[in-house]
Formats: structure tokens, sequence, C-alpha cells
């Protein structure tokens, strides 16, 4: 445990935290988690989907919610286009204060 590992491990810390945050994460969380676990971070960041805050719209059929990219209904199977942008809503994000 020398300096180089303060190094390589907050490197490790800044990728981790830049890559989680254009994923809409919070930065600093996941510079946390880069540093403390460098490379598994890394790899957990690059492998992380922040699902939350894909947009979502309504089936026309059976009005379950799915993301937008889903193209098949899930549930009814029905073919869905891309909908109309008033019906289309971001899901709130769970860091955001009102
Ligand atoms: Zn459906």
């Amino acid at each position: 445990m020398g300096y180089e590992w303060v190094v390589i491990a907050v490197s490790f810390g800044l990728a981790t935290g830049i890559i989680g945050r254009s994923k809409g994460g919070s930065f600093w969380i996941w510079f946390a988690i880069g540093t403390v676990i460098p490379l598994l971070g890394l790899i957990a960041v690059i492998l992380f989907r922040n699902e939350v805050n894909e947009p979502e719209r309504q089936c026309p059929q059976c009005r379950k919610v799915v993301k937008l990219y889903v193209q098949v209904c899930p549930r009814c199977g029905t073919e869905l286009y891309l909908p109309d942008p008033s019906e289309v809503r971001m899901p709130p994000r769970p860091g955001d204060r009102p």
C-alpha cells in the first residue's frame, strides 16, 4: 500500500465517477465506489444501466407502462411505434429533489 496505489485508486475513482455521472448517476457515489474497489467499480459502472431514467410510455392496448425502446408490448404483444411526444414521460429521478 504505497503512494502509487493511492494514485491508481483515485484514477480509477475519477474514471468511474465520470462514467457514472454520464449515465445519470452521482459522480461522488461512483467516485467513492471506484476508489474503494478499483477495477471492480469501473466494471460495475460500465455494466450499470440506469433503467429508471429511460423514457416511458403506455401500451395503447393494455395500458402497461413500458420503456420507450420496447418495440413489442411484453404483456399483450402489440407492436409499439413511436408515440406522440405527449404520451412520453420521463420517470422522476430518485436523486432529484422537488
Ligand atoms: Zn400491451
